[in-house]
């Protein structure tokens, strides 16, 4: 029967995906095209904890043989501990959180949770415990209240609005004329940036997962959406072991740790201040972003 269980439970779970939009089966097909790149090891373990420690060693990665991507990557969150990656575009940071979501296995090296390799736990399990708030956060085309409630299939509605309170995105959604009903997505009411991410951020504080991975948004947020944003997700990383990508250094200053990563090689790494300190590529970064932000400010 389980074995029956299995097929049917993914049927109804790609039924209800095709009832959404053609941009949502994009997304779906992009996921099976992934999950068909890595697949469970025949004795997986299921991955069962609140306290994860994720650890990079020595990480190789490429896309495809041809151009390797990362080099020799390690690093180390301790549990409920925040590390934020920084870099120029391309560098591969968010290839790092490709990679610990396993839609991809390294090519050397290896990603352990709490001392187990991630490719030694069933897929399920991993990702049960890693919230991702995405940089371009895709909605699917129905209710504010059903792209939340993704975040926890089976959440009740109180649950659902508590989420969307620490979010801090419930009083503009009861100021909408349909409330929770309201539609949103390609054919319905399009959010602005911001408000995109405090919905990603809702589903996530529903799921409550150990591991949370941020990936912030390139698209520059108006400064005041910024400060609320980082705001609402040093609310939620407390606790949790956290993985920032980040693209503005205001969001890392206090972080752990930091990890300067270059052409997919870590080259510095360390505090903000023993970073500001060592005077190497980070500290140039940051007088550069000082530097544009005063500009912005006399302008
Ligand atoms: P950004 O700051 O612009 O988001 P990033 O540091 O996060 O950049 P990644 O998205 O990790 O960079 O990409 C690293 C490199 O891998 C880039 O050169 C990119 O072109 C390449 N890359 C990313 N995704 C794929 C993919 N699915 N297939 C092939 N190459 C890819």
């Amino acid at each position: 029967l389980t074995q029956l269980y299995s097929p049917l439970h993914f049927l109804g779970f790609i039924y209800r995906e095709i009832k959404h939009s053609l941009a949502d089966m994009e997304r779906m097909f992009g996921l099976l095209e992934t999950h068909a790149e890595v697949a469970d090891d025949a004795g997986a373990e299921v991955l069962a904890t609140r306290a994860a420690g994720v650890r990079f060693e020595h990480v190789d990665f490429g896309y495809d043989a041809k151009r390797q991507i990362l080099h020799d990557v390690s690093l180390s969150i301790p549990p409920g501990r925040t590390l934020a990656v920084v870099g120029a575009s391309g560098a591969g940071k968010s290839t790092l959180s490709r990679l610990l979501f396993r839609f991809y296995d390294v090519t050397a090296g290896g990603i352990s949770i709490n001392g187990t390799d991630i490719r030694q736990m069933t897929q399920d399990s991993l990702r049960a415990h890693i919230g991702i708030v995405p940089q371009d956060t895709v909605l699917f085309n129905d209710s504010i209240y059903y792209n939340i409630a993704y975040g926890r299939p089976g959440a009740s509605r109180e649950e659902i609005i508590e989420a969307a309170k620490s979010a801090h995105i419930h009083d503009f959604v009861v100021g909408l004329p349909d409330g929770y009903d309201t539609l949103v997505g390609e054919r319905g009411l399009k959010l602005s940036g911001g408000e995109k991410q405090r919905v990603a951020i809702a589903r996530t504080i529903l799921k409550n997962p150990p591991i949370l991975v941020f990936d912030e948004a390139t698209s520059a947020l108006d400064s005041r959406t910024e400060k609320a944003i980082q705001h609402e997700l040093a609310e939620i990383s407390a606790n949790r072991t956290t993985l920032i990508i980040a693209h503005r250094l205001s969001t890392v200053v206090d972080a752990d740790e930091i990890v300067v990563l270059d052409g997919g090689r870590v080259i510095e790494r360390g505090s903000h201040r023993q970073l500001v300190e060592q005077n190497g590529r980070y500290a140039e970064m940051w007088l550069l972003q000082q530097e544009s932000e005063s500009t912005a400010e006399v302008l």
